[in-house]
This record gives structure tokens, C-alpha cells and sequence, in this order.
């Protein structure tokens, strides 16, 4: 079982999600648009800070997504 989920909105609105275990290693990375759900590539960067990046491959339009998220959160 993963520790949590992430998630953020592309600029082409699907919202892409990323699982991540405990230590912040994403385990999984998936994109859902108009009622479809799609893989998408994703991984964490800065996994030991007080904030982590996460970065995506959108499958919908080929976009890399990054977005910060607070460790803590
Ligand atoms: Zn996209």
C-alpha cells in the first residue's frame, strides 16, 4: 500500500496522480482525462528535502509537469 497520492492539472486538463511510498519514491504515475485513465511516467526529485518536486510525462499532450509539494502536507 502506497503512502499517499499527489496530483496536480495539466494545462491540457487531465490531472495527473502519482503514488508515492513513505520515503517519497513515486511507485506509480497515472494521468485521467474525460473519463479515461491513462500511464504516465513520473518520478520525485528532491525526495530528501523539506519539499519535493514531482515531475510528469503527460500521455495527453507530451508535456513535462512539475510541481512542488510540501513534505510535511
Ligand atoms: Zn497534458
Amino acid at each position: 500500500m502506497s503512502a499517499k497520492v499527489v496530483q496536480t492539472r495539466c494545462e491540457c486538463q487531465a490531472t495527473l496522480f502519482a503514488e508515492l511510498t513513505a520515503d517519497r519514491c513515486v511507485v506509480g504515475g497515472y494521468a485521467a482525462r474525460a473519463g479515461k485513465r491513462e500511464t504516465a511516467p513520473a518520478h520525485s526529485i528532491n525526495k530528501d528535502g523539506a519539499n519535493f518536486d514531482v515531475g510528469w510525462l503527460c500521455p495527453y499532450c507530451g508535456r513535462n509537469v512539475m510541481r512542488t509539494f510540501a513534505a510535511t502536507a
